[in-house]
């Protein structure tokens, strides 16, 4: 195979940040191919993996939080469109969210320290007592002295999101290259002219690196006067509890216990996760398995018991390096985005990436 079109832009990774960059570029009218080693949005990669938990991102790197909140403002009108023009759910929500405490020297802390922090972002927030948080969750346990409840946290069904974009892509004429691993690069000096894939070559006038928790190997492709990208992966175990009739119904997603509990608009309630440095080794373990039993009975008690219906893991993308994760030229390169590092929260900053990567392209 040797394709490739004028003004082309190759990108590599079919995760959410690779979706979302070729939603927003094929809406501006720019040729896109996205090439994806397997299927899109499939764990381990981190996209499929998600519980798309997405919050504003108070307290963050300024660049970070910004990104965020236009990403969150976004959010809701992307989805509706998205299921109006492709048929794909994305099962976006608005379920509000709590972060629980269940010591007083922690409300303080939440009181005078985060509370300040949405403020200064605009996001309005409400402070109840364990009673009236008890209330509303009745699934929470008696333990909880308080709740900070966010109410613009939304959500999504991330495999289904990302397939929504991907379809959006398709529908507006882009290529989608799935079962397609990039193995290489045909370089000018710093120029590359083509990528190399599994099934041959695809000529090119700009390449975006968008795999995730790989972005580093892909980029190491490139030669070593590149400088290495240090991304890094970290295994996340996560759990969906069905609960049964007559269980109590999570409404919000719940911040506690050192993890987290998002409802899903299906019935499920996702329970996660861990934060495991150990490579790329994808296993499901008996300690992954007591964290995530734990957190459940700490979290949600009740529904605790309920059965379990599926367990699995993902690797998020971590940035070892200064600032936030990279969103833009790749140094040693003169057409080379890299976009990837976004750690826990990718969904969350996801359509902000797009868009401005996508600014930063169609300046180039
Ligand atoms: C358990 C868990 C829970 C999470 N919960 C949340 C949450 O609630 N909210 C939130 O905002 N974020 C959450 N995250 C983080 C979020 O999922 C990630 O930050 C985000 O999905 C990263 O997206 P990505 O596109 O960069 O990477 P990925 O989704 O990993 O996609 C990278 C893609 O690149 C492909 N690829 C790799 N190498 C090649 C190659 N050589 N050729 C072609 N393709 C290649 C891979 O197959 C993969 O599909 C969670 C992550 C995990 C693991």
């Amino acid at each position: 195979m040797q394709s490739g079109t004028s003004g082309r832009i190759v990108i590599i990774g079919g995760g959410v940040i690779g979706a979302a960059i070729g939603q927003s570029l094929v809406s501006r009218g720019q040729s896109v191919t996205i090439v994806e080693r397997g299927v899109v949005a499939a764990k381990p990669g981190a996209s499929g993996a998600s519980a798309a938990l997405l919050e504003p991102l108070a307290g963050a790197h300024p660049e970070l939080r910004d990104t965020g909140q236009r990403a969150l403002a976004r959010l809701p009108g992307l989805c509706r469109d998205l299921l109006a023009d492709t048929g794909v759910d994305p099962q976006w929500s608005r379920p509000g969210s709590m972060v629980l405490v269940s010591r007083e020297r922690d409300a303080t802390w939440l009181r005078s320290v985060r509370i300040p922090m949405f403020h200064e972002i605009g996001e309005p927030v409400e402070w109840l007592t364990g009673y009236q948080a008890r209330a509303i969750e009745p699934a929470i346990g008696s333990h909880v002295v308080g709740a900070l409840r966010i109410p613009s946290t939304q959500s999504v069904h991330a495999p289904a999101y990302v397939r929504a974009l991907i379809a959006d892509v398709t529908r507006r004429g882009g290529v989608v290259l799935t079962d397609t691993a990039v193995t290489g690069f045909r370089r000018d000096g710093r120029t590359v002219r083509a990528v190399v894939t599994s099934s041959g070559e695809i000529l090119c006038d700009r390449v975006v690196i968008a795999c995730g928790a790989w972005s580093g190997q892909v980029a190491a492709l490139l030669g070593d006067d590149v400088p290495a990208v240090p991304i890094t992966p970290q295994r996340g175990q996560i759990l969906a509890i069905a609960p049964t009739a007559g269980a109590p119904r999570v409404s919000h997603v719940l911040h506690g216990a050192g993890g987290y509990a998002v409802p899903k608009p299906n019935g499920t309630v996702l329970v996660g996760a861990t934060h495991d440095n150990v490579g790329f080794d994808p296993s499901l373990t008996p300690e992954g398995f007591r964290f995530l039993g734990t957190l459940a009975h700490d979290l949600v008690p009740g529904i605790a018991d309920e059965p379990v219906r599926h367990v699995w893991a993902g690797f998020r993308p971590i940035w070892e390096g200064t600032g936030p994760p990279p969103a833009g030229p790749l140094p040693g390169t003169d057409n080379v985005i890299i976009a990837a590092g976004h750690g826990a929260i990718g969904l969350t900053v996801s359509a902000g990436v797009g868009e401005a990567v996508a600014d930063l392209l169609t300046a180039w």
